[in-house]
C-alpha cells in the first residue's frame, strides 16, 4: 500500500466550560465534544523524501506551518520513518471557525501514517502523539461523542447523540482561539454550563434535554465583539432549532434540529438572507463512538496547544 484516503471530521462543542488556568499556563476545560459528518478529505501518498502539502484552499499554509505537516514530521521523527509523504488536503471545513479543522487534519495524518507505514500503534498511542500537535487532536482521533477534561486530552467516550440535523453558520471572518482565551482571562465567568447534566442527558438518549443545557463560556467573549453570532443563534431558535450556540472559540454558530422539515426551511432561509457567511447542513458523525472508554492522551510525553 502506498496511498491512503481518510476523512478528517469537524467537531462542535455541545458544552464548553473553563475551570481555570493550570500551572503550565494552559486552561483547564470541561467540554462535551461531538464529531460531525462534515469532513476534510486527506490523501497520503508515500514519496522518496520530505513532506509536501497540496491543497485546494488558499486559507491554509502549504509549508511547515500546516498542522498536517507538523503531524507528519512528528510521526517521521518519533518512529524513524525515512520515506517521505505527500499530503493532499481537500478543505471542506471552514478555517479558524471553532470547528477544529486543523486538528482534524492533523489527526487524519497521524492515523494515516500509522496505516501507511504499518506502525501498528494503538488508538491510545496515536492520541498521545496527537496531543503533541494540539489539545483537540486526541478527540479528533477518537471521534464520536466524548467528555474532554484537563487541557482537552482526558477523554471519556459517551453514547452516540440521537439522530438530528445540525446547521452551521460561519460568518465571513476568522477568530483565533488564543485571542478569545486571553479575553476570557480578563473577565469573571458568571455562567458555567451544566456539563454533567449534558453528559447525563446524552447517556439517557435525551436530545432535547442535552440541547437545552448547552452552554459555552467563550460565546459571551466572541459574541460581545460580533453581534452577528447572537443574531444567527436567535434566528435558528425561532426557526425551530431545539437550541443553538457558538462552537469552540467561534465564530461558527450551530443549531440542533430534531425536525427535518424545520431544518431544511432554516437552511434555505439562511442561504437566502445571510450572504455574509457560509451555511452548512450536516449531522452528527455516523459510525461508532467509544462509549464509556476513558483515555488520557497525556500519559505519554509532550504538550498541547490549548483546545476548544
Ligand atoms: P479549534 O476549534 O481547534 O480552535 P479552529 O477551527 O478554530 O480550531 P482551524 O481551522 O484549525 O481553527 O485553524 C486555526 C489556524 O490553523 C488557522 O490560522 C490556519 O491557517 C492554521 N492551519 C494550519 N494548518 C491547517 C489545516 N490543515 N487546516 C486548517 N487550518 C490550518
Amino acid at each position: 500500500m502506498c496511498k491512503i484516503s481518510l476523512k478528517a471530521n469537524a467537531k462542535i462543542n455541545l458544552g464548553l466550560d473553563v475551570l481555570g488556568v493550570l500551572e503550565n499556563g494552559y486552561h483547564e476545560v470541561r467540554m462535551v465534544m461531538q464529531s460531525l459528518e462534515l469532513a476534510d478529505e486527506i490523501v497520503l501518498e508515500k514519496t522518496g523524501t520530505g513532506i509536501s502539502i497540496i491543497t485546494d484552499s488558499a486559507e491554509i499554509p502549504k509549508d511547515e506551518n500546516n498542522l498536517c505537516y507538523k503531524a507528519a514530521a512528528l510521526m517521521r521523527e518519533e518512529y524513524g520513518i525515512s520515506e517521505g509523504v505527500a499530503i493532499t488536503v481537500k478543505k471542506n471545513i471552514p478555517v479558524a471557525a471553532g470547528l477544529a479543522g486543523g486538528s482534524a487534519d492533523a489527526a487524519a495524518v497521524i492515523e494515516g501514517m500509522n496505516r501507511l507505514f504499518k506502525l501498528s500503534l494503538s488508538t491510545d498511542e496515536l492520541m498521545a502523539q496527537g496531543f503533541k500537535t494540539g489539545a483537540d487532536v486526541p478527540f479528533c482521533i477518537l471521534k464520536g461523542t466524548a467528555l474532554a477534561q484537563g487541557m482537552g486530552e482526558k477523554l471519556t467516550g459517551l453514547k452516540k447523540l440521537p439522530k438530528c440535523g445540525i446547521i452551521l453558520f460561519k460568518p465571513d471572518f476568522e477568530i483565533l482561539t488564543g485571542y478569545v482565551y486571553k479575553k476570557l482571562d480578563e473577565k469573571e465567568i458568571r455562567n458555567h454550563p451544566d456539563i454533567d447534566g449534558i453528559v447525563r442527558a446524552i447517556e439517557d438518549g435525551e436530545l432535547r434535554t442535552a440541547a437545552s443545557l448547552m452552554g459555552n463560556v467563550l460565546e459571551e467573549v466572541t459574541a460581545e465583539e460580533h453581534p452577528v453570532i447572537g443574531r444567527i443563534r436567535d434566528r435558528m431558535i425561532s426557526d425551530g432549532a431545539v437550541n443553538a450556540m457558538m462552537s469552540g472559540s467561534g465564530p461558527t454558530v450551530f443549531g440542533i434540529f430534531d425536525n427535518e422539515r424545520r431544518a431544511m426551511s432554516c437552511y434555505t432561509g439562511l442561504c437566502e438572507d445571510e450572504r455574509g457567511g457560509r451555511v452548512i447542513l450536516t449531522e452528527p458523525m455516523l459510525g461508532s463512538a467509544a462509549g464509556g472508554q476513558t483515555v488520557n492522551a497525556r500519559s505519554w510525553k509532550g504538550g498541547g496547544h490549548g483546545g476548544s
